[in-house]
């Protein structure tokens, strides 16, 4: 096990003891790091409350008390915790530093990682770039959003390891010295705007993965996504574009044929699993990652012939009577569902709605082409109701559960339409988690 190394703070207060926190206090803990920990809604006889204070570690839930912040040098927070947070407006005030646990990775002496941020896309093109990495037979470790504390999987990393790494906007806003050897942008679009309030404070957010980068490192972006082009302007890095509608060759591209990195083919279009054109873009940034790499066109071949995605991202349930029903459940957001709703040519039954994080659906309206029935649920539902009537689409149904959604959405359908679970919003007005929503989807489906 790794040793944290020349880190700044002797006395840390981590904010927030969902699982990252509770990881974060025993790792520092362990390492000689003083620790108090903090929730607010945790009770007292919380399993990692008791956890934690069965390690040695000080633990006050139940309040935010400002004293605090009187003994301690820096604060590790939650990602989720939102800046407007008591103690985090009067840390930033008195100047102490407010970190995410990313920031941990440096001070474990790991630097070979793969970072990547965007708003859509990114567990995708992670988990290719990992899978990519497997075949080679190259040692990685997958860490971040994408289910692993990446502060724990780099306290447990091997010297020759990449970690490949999952970032959120949340995540990156609290780092001072992390940067990947490798940093990939997806795509920058309205999102999150609930946390970040205004799209120029999201987009800072996300510029984070290359601040602290050289000319030693690479920047693989879209060279599709007129923010993203602008946002690099100032980057130090080397810039490693990907595009598919452009010829880069100091990047990756495609044309109606193949993929090429710098010029050089890697892969035929027809030999490629995943479907829809969003996908192309994952599969070009991990391409391009893959290639900086040196791993062989042999091996990204191989991965891309077998690939055919992540669950609950347009993910393939069950044909019912001539009906295929997809579950794309993480689509938390508008252009996830525009994206899902242009990879079909058939009508489509469209199951949508959830959190309302004030956004309007406007933007969902030249994609409804095809939306024959709008089953609809969750907070939003009013507003998506008005973008169905707007439409001209007749068949608008409101409904209370996602089994009823199912049922309704059943009845509606005709022989070889497509039934899309694809809400545009986040579930937890409803539901724990977009899994969960998806699952019971898929749960309903199976049953009808
Ligand atoms: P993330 O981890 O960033 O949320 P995922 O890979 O989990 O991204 O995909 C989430 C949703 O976004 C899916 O429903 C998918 O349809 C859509 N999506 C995936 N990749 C892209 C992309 N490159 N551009 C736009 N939408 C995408």
């Amino acid at each position: 096990m790794r040793k944290l190394n020349n880190f700044p703070f002797a006395k840390v207060l981590v904010l927030g003891l969902a699982k990252s926190g509770t990881a974060v206090a025993k790792m520092l803990n362990r390492n000689g790091v003083k620790v108090i920990a903090n929730d607010l809604k945790a009770p007292e006889d919380d399993e990692n409350v008791q956890n934690l204070r069965s390690h040695g570690i000080s633990v006050i839930v139940g309040e935010h008390p400002l004293s605090l912040l009187e003994d301690v040098d820096a604060i590790i927070k939650n990602p989720g915790i939102p800046y407007e947070n008591i103690l985090i407006e009067n840390a930033i005030r008195e100047r102490l530093p407010v970190l995410t646990e990313i920031e941990l990775i440096p001070y474990f002496g790991i630097d070979d990682i793969v970072g990547i941020t965007g708003s859509n896309g990114k567990t995708t093109t992670t988990t290719l770039i990992y899978e990519m990495f497997k075949k080679a037979d190259y040692a990685v470790s997958l860490a971040g959003n994408i289910g692993h504390v990446a502060s724990e999987v780099a306290e447990q990393m091997d010297s020759n390891q990449t970690m490949i790494a999952e970032l959120s906007s949340f995540q990156l806003l609290g780092i001072d010295t992390f940067k990947p050897r490798i940093a990939v942008l997806l795509n920058l679009f309205e999102a999150h705007l609930d946390y970040h309030h205004t799209l120029e404070h999201y987009q800072n957010a996300k510029a984070n993965i290359f601040k602290n980068q050289t000319d030693q490192d690479y920047l693989v972006y879209n060279a599709d996504d007129h923010r993203i082009v602008t946002m690099i302007e100032n980057a130090a890095s080397t810039l490693v574009p990907f595009s598919h509608n452009q010829v880069l060759l100091n990047g990756t591209y495609c044309d109606d044929q193949a993929i090429y990195f710098r010029g050089e083919k890697v892969i035929t279009l027809d030999a490629i699993a995943l479907v829809g054109e969003h996908n192309l873009e994952n599969i070009l940034a991990a391409i391009s990652v893959a290639k900086l790499h040196g791993i062989s066109n042999h091996v990204i071949e191989t991965v891309l012939t077998t690939f055919t995605g992540v669950d609950h991202r347009l993910q393939f349930v069950k044909e019912v009577n001539g009906r295929k029903f997809y579950n794309d459940s993480k689509a938390t957001n508008i252009l996830a569902t525009t994206k899902a709703l242009s990879a079909f040519n058939q009508s489509i039954i469209l199951l949508a709605g959830g959190l309302d994080r004030g956004n309007e659906f406007d933007e969902l309206l030249p994609y409804m082409a095809n939306v024959k029935a709008l089953v609809l649920f969750g907070e939003t539902s009013p507003k998506l109701r008005k973008i169905g009537e707007a439409k001209g689409i007749k068949d608008i149904k409101v409904v209370d559960t996602m089994n009823e959604a199912v049922q309704k959405a059943y009845q509606l359908s005709d022989e070889d339409d497509v039934v899309l679970l694809s809400p545009a919003c986040a579930s937890w007005d409803q539901y724990k988690t977009f899994e969960e929503r998806g699952n019971i989807f898929m749960e309903s489906v199976h049953k009808l």
